[in-house]
């Protein structure tokens, strides 16, 4: 990801980021950085950036053309196919946020436009910005601090820039809750000792009281919080009692990227704050019709696809808004925490030509070595590089690859996709167990959306010991 500072003051900025784990980020090439001086772009002799304000008033403002000739430089060295995010440091702006920056890591470049004295020029920023952030209800003199702020809360979530991938998962603000309390050596300080149970090495003990501080700790200091967390813990109870059928809902709670839109006795609504999609479960066909038509205008715009629960949801759905069926599916769950046994099913790669091996894909899109070795426990001995999870898995036989399947962040397994032979069950059974068994060592519930024409798939997985819903989901998508 590029960081694409425009300042004027390049060098407070690059200071700020170059230090510590930004700084070795941008040294490793994970990151890049640059801070751009707008003095640079400003014409005369004196290279003046700044002019009164029209009307009269107090300071003096930036002028518009530096900014946009210095911003058209960034953007014209952004190659066309990048993902990119303007954003304006303001204290005028949307409260910056631990979703924002998630958001803002999902685009190859972060433009960032600082401001000085009173502001920029209304102009200029009509014509490039995309995001107005503020981080704090106070005035700096100078969006620097403010955009060093963003920097580094963006840059620590961009893969590899934290040498524990975990982290950012189990942080404050993920699922609306504040981090619980850290200790560590001494295990007795002034006099006060370490709680027993983070000595105790029971791995499930320790995650439930570290669940329960979290917890106590954002009811006492940030009630704000703790009511979303209430919400969405009350809506997780409802979704449970029918686990599989909402196996998605109750993965993207999970994610910590569900948004209560709706939530009654009778439905629930959530949005993923990550893609905008819908995801809608009704527990009574009873004002099915007038939800959906007073469904405030919002909660709509900007979503392409809506997941339904019910098949009563659709017609009403529709009548609201032009939407398509572009999938019937049955989820399918894997329950027990343990993994599936792997021993048989597929080997490292030094294995003999007729065994299956578990490749992942590299960048340039091949599938290069990723050797697992299944052994008694069921557990991976991996001897390849990790990479990213979310990339696509192949089953390989020899050279060839038979088929692949993929991971997404919810911990859902994506449909195989046969590249060779077209049945081909033992290298399905293998790749599958192989990402089961992936998600479960991420602490996720192994799920997938499959078709319900798909019955060998189906069966296959049942096999397994998946359980498959009773009931399939509908996948409803505007066509845009
Ligand atoms: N006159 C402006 C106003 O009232 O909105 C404030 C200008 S401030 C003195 C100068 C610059 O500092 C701004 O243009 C902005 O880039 C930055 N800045 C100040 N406070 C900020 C905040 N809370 N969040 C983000 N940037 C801020």
């Amino acid at each position: 990801m590029n960081f694409h500072i425009l300042t004027l003051f390049p060098d407070m900025v690059m200071q700020g980021i170059m230090t510590s784990i930004t700084g070795r980020a941008v040294k490793e090439h994970i990151i890049e950085a640059e801070a751009v001086n707008i003095r640079d772009y400003a014409s005369g002799k004196h290279q003046k950036t700044d002019d009164y304000p029209y009307g009269g008033g107090a300071g003096m403002l930036m002028q518009a053309q530096p900014v946009y000739d210095a911003c058209q430089d960034v953007f014209s060295r952004i190659p066309p196919e990048h993902t990119k995010r303007v954003v304006y440091v303001t204290p005028q702006g949307l409260p910056f946020s631990q979703k924002m920056a998630e958001e803002f890591s999902g685009s190859d470049d972060l433009v960032i436009l600082c401001g000085h004295y009173e502001g920029i020029d209304e102009r200029v920023l009509e014509e490039v910005v995309t995001d107005y952030v503020s981080i704090g209800d106070y005035v700096l003199t100078g969006g620097e601090l403010a955009a060093m702020v963003v920097v580094d809360a963006v840059a620590r979530l961009v893969p590899g820039v934290l040498h524990n991938a975990e982290s950012p998962e189990t942080e404050s603000f993920h699922g609306n809750l504040l981090e619980y309390p850290q200790y560590s050596r001494p295990e007795i300080w002034h006099g006060k000792r370490v709680p027993e149970v983070l000595l105790s090495g029971d791995a499930r003990k320790i995650q439930k009281w570290r669940l329960e501080e979290s917890v106590k700790r954002t009811r006492e200091r940030r009630p704000d919080l703790y009511a979303r967390y209430r919400k969405l813990e009350e809506c997780r109870a409802l979704l449970e009692t029918q686990k599989r059928l909402y196996a998605d809902m109750l993965a993207l709670i999970d994610r910590g990227s569900a948004e209560v839109l709706i939530w009654e006795k009778e439905r629930i609504l959530l949005r993923d704050s990550g893609s905008g999609c819908l995801s809608y479960a009704s527990f009574s066909l009873d004002g099915e019709e007038q939800f959906w038509e007073q469904l405030p205008e919002a909660f709509l715009a900007g979503c392409f696809r809506v997941t339904l629960h019910q098949d009563f949801s659709r017609e009403p759905l529709q009548r609201r808004i032009p939407m398509e069926l572009s999938r019937v599916c049955y989820h399918v769950v894997y329950t027990p925490r343990e993994k599936i046994p792997c021993r048989g099913l597929y080997r490292t790669q030094d294995g003999s030509k007729k065994q299956l091996v578990i490749r992942e894909r590299d960048g340039s899109g091949r599938y290069g070595v990723y050797g697992c070795l299944g052994n008694d426990n069921g557990k991976h001995d991996a001897d390849g590089c990790l990479g990213n999870d979310n990339g696509k898995y192949g089953v390989s036989a020899g050279e060839d690859c038979l088929g692949v399947s993929g991971i997404d962040e919810d911990g859902r397994i994506s449909e195989y996709e046969p590249l060779l032979e077209a049945e081909g069950l033992p290298a399905k059974r293998a790749l599958w167990t192989f990402l089961i068994n992936r998600v479960l060592e991420q602490g996720k519930r192994p799920y997938f959306q499959i078709d319900r024409n798909d019955g060998a798939s189906l069966a296959l997985l049942e096999e397994m010991g998946l359980y498959v819903s009773q009931t399939p989901v509908y996948q409803m998508e505007s066509g845009e």
